[in-house]
């Protein structure tokens, strides 16, 4: 058994080490820039990256890296070592202030969206002080913002540190004109939900769906999928529990708060929350989580799977993200307190968000946009395309009282009677979950639900804090200039509930009648990332980042442009592995399989000339001729590869093709295969089923 507070954080230079170990001056210096962005002077500056370095050493560390985001998705870094020549022929162990404040990684095979040419490399890296530096493979990493030498940002840290800050901004307005003046500086929080998969490594390496794209382009269902629910929440497997159990360990000496573990819905299936943090270290966090999750697989022989849609059939992953804001002392402005009736100020942080989630539906759409996703939203798994709010009966209550002037009756929490001696009786919550939603009020917190499993949450939170933080400026605004700030405010609670009350929808977001319902209110209903996202740069959000000095219009030009890319490269590997599968391996074993069976049948003839057709015989008739079939879409699909060459220059058009033309084809394959392969030798299938898949760890 480990013990549990001595291994967590072991790998962090957090701010117990820091105090530990760095002059009280220093210390206190540091601190400063940390929590009010203060400069740092060079000379403190070399004092830190000493201190870092003895103590990364200490803990085996010889290299040093800046650790950032760039827009792969994924995070970058780049080794040096300590090692510094001395004229002896030795080498002593450096790390200056300058390599800790800022590095310079060529720049240019990283995706700028256009913004720079390559022979335009030069790239920064800046020491982000607010997240804690950490070694990992033997390497201290530090967290860093990346941009270019033009200065326009080409990371996803960079866009939510403005955010945060923007939005602390126009909080802290709100919170004075409520009377707040011990309140410092308004954080932003978020609590992800990651959802993955296992699978074990045996299977997935001969997968090579899964090798090149993540997730599996060919596959009969297995005769049993999800349908019992009887994975949710089940009893965890040994050797899931033997993983998760060191997945916990590993995080716990990052200093990441691992909290929950459960099996999910579908098989394979699992989920890991750890406990909320500001956005900024959430993001981090989340990020390294996913790195160690994968590595911590390796360890047991499995694969663990964070592609949104890794199987047709069952359920996909998502990353739930719970956001909130926080005072400096702890104070949550969501938290609705006793009588959410009579907190305005709570109300007002409230309709911020409603106006906010309404008004920019489109970017929270597209914050949660990707190929993989694509294949989630709207599949009656995770909430459908369509924004919408859930703030449960209590809340709905309050505003609609304000809204219509009539007396709000607070309900008293209610008694629920356990009719069983031997079990308490317990107050129940004042609002049960809506679980469809993909916008939902979750007691203290907003739960936005539409987030893909492998996304970076940079974006998503970036988005809203900004929308938030636009409207509680507006809010801010009239607030300032009112003589009654409570019966303003009430105002302002009362007109946007009126205005943007079609935002809130409390029933079954997966029934089809609600897809009806939200284009009468008219509603985006926006299903894939080519139909969102050239809304990035439309003139709303331009406006919108600009005035917040979140994005320069070049900057979401070119952000837009990469995300368009990518949806095409990656459309463009699956089809070209999907090709390559069903050239290579699954026509030659049909083809196999159709000449064992005529084979068989020549036989049976060969002893008695009067049969004429033989069970075989039927079978391979009907294998030939999905093969022909199958080969007929082979090379409808090698067609539409072909022809995304032919439009030039066009990014929004190309993305349109790869969805409208080289998807539906690969779907079309797919569903060939499918059915040869449940009418096939299992001996001869080229390929581990979905059987084998989702049930063999
Ligand atoms: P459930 O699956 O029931 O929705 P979980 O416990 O799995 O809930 O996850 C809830 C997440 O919300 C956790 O990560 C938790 O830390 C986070 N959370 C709780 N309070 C806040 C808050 N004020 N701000 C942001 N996240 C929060
Ligand atoms: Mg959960």
């Amino acid at each position: 058994m480990p013990n549990v507070p001595e291994i967590f954080g072991c790998r962090v230079f957090n701010d117990a080490t820091m105090k530990e170990r760095l002059p009280k001056g220093t210390y206190k210096a540091l601190k400063k820039t940390i929590e009010d962005g203060k400069e740092l002077d060079v000379s403190v500056a070399n004092v830190v990256a000493h201190a870092m370095k003895e103590w990364a050493i200490e803990n085996g560390a010889t290299h040093f890296t800046h650790w950032f985001q760039p827009m792969t998705g994924i995070t970058a870094e780049k080794h040096d070592s300590f090692i510094s020549p001395t004229p002896d022929g030795k080498v002593i162990m450096e790390f200056s202030g300058k390599e800790l404040i800022k590095g310079e990684p060529d720049a240019s095979s990283f995706p700028s969206g256009g913004i720079r040419a390559t022979f335009e490399a030069r790239g920064y890296t800046a020491w982000d002080p607010s997240s804690y530096a950490f070694i990992k493979d033997g390497s201290l990493c530090i967290p860093t913002a990346f941009c270019s030498y033009t200065g326009e940002i080409l990371d996803k840290k960079t866009p939510l540190l403005r955010s945060m800050e923007v939005l602390n901004t126009q909080a802290m307005r709100i919170l004075k004109v409520f009377g707040d003046t011990t309140t410092k500086r308004v954080d932003t929080t978020v609590g992800p939900e990651q959802e993955y998969f296992l699978v074990d490594k045996k299977v997935f390496d001969k997968r090579k769906d899964l090798i090149y794209c993540g997730r599996t382009l060919f596959g009969a269902r297995p005769p049993k999928g999800q349908e019992l629910d009887d994975h949710y929440f089940g009893t965890i497997k040994t050797r899931v529990s033997a993983y998760m159990k060191e997945l916990d360990e590993e995080l716990w000496k990052y200093g990441i708060l691992a909290k929950t573990k459960h099996n999910e819905v579908a098989p394979a299936q699992h989920e890991l929350a750890p406990i909320f943090d500001t956005s900024n270290i959430a993001t981090d966090h989340n990020q390294l989580t996913m790195a160690v999750m994968k590595r911590v697989a390796e360890r047991h022989g499995l694969v663990c799977l964070l592609h949104e849609k890794p199987f047709a059939g069952v359920n996909g992953s998502g990353k739930h993200n719970n956001w909130s804001m926080s005072t400096n002392t702890g104070k949550n402005l969501l938290d609705p307190s006793k009588n959410p009736r009579e907190n305005t100020q709570f109300l007002v942080f409230l309709a911020a968000v409603i106006r906010a989630v309404d008004e920019h539906q489109d970017l929270l759409r597209l914050s949660a946009a990707s190929a993989g996703n694509d294949h989630r939203l709207g599949a009656n798994e995770a909430p459908p395309a369509i924004l919408s709010m859930y703030l449960g009966d209590e809340l709905e209550a309050v505003l609609n009282s304000i809204e219509t002037g009539e007396v709000y009756e607070k309900k008293d929490a209610a008694i629920m009677k356990t009719n069983a001696n031997v079990l308490p009786n317990f107050v129940k919550d004042t609002s049960d979950r809506n679980r469809t939603s993909p916008f939902a009020f979750t007691g203290n917190k907003f739960e936005f639900r539409m987030l893909g499993s492998a996304d970076n949450i940079a974006c998503a939170n970036t988005i809203i804090n900004t929308i938030v933080a636009d409207v509680l400026q507006d809010f801010a605004d009239t607030l300032e200039k009112a003589e009654d700030v409570k019966s303003a405010a009430e105002e302002i609670v009362k007109k946007t509930i009126k205005e943007h009350k079609r935002i809130i929808f409390n029933g079954d977001n997966y029934s089809k009648e609600w897809v009806k319902e939200a284009e009468r209110r008219g509603l985006l209903n926006l299903r894939s990332l080519p139909d969102v996202m050239p809304m990035y740069i439309s003139e709303k959000n331009v406006k919108l980042f600009g005035k917040h000095g979140i994005y320069t219009e070049v900057e979401l030009r070119s952000r837009c442009e990469i995300l368009m890319e990518n949806y095409c490269k990656i459309i463009n590997i699956e089809a070209l592995t999907a090709l390559d599968m069903a050239k290579k391996d699954i026509t030659p074993a049909v083809a196999a399989y159709v000449r064992e069976l005529a084979e068989t049948a020549n036989l049976i003839k060969s002893v008695d000339s009067d049969i004429i057709t033989t069970p075989e015989t039927d079978l391979m008739k009907k294998l030939a001729n999905l093969l022909s079939c199958f080969i007929r879409k082979i090379d409808v699909l090698d067609k539409a590869v072909l022809g995304a060459k032919g439009i030039d220059g066009d990014i929004v058009k190309t993305a349109m093709y790869y969805k409208d033309n080289v998807l539906t084809a690969m779907q079309e394959l797919r569903a060939v295969a499918d059915e040869m392969e449940a009418n096939m030798s299992a001996k001869l299938w080229p390929y581990p089923s979905y059987g084998a898949l989702l049930f063999s760890v």
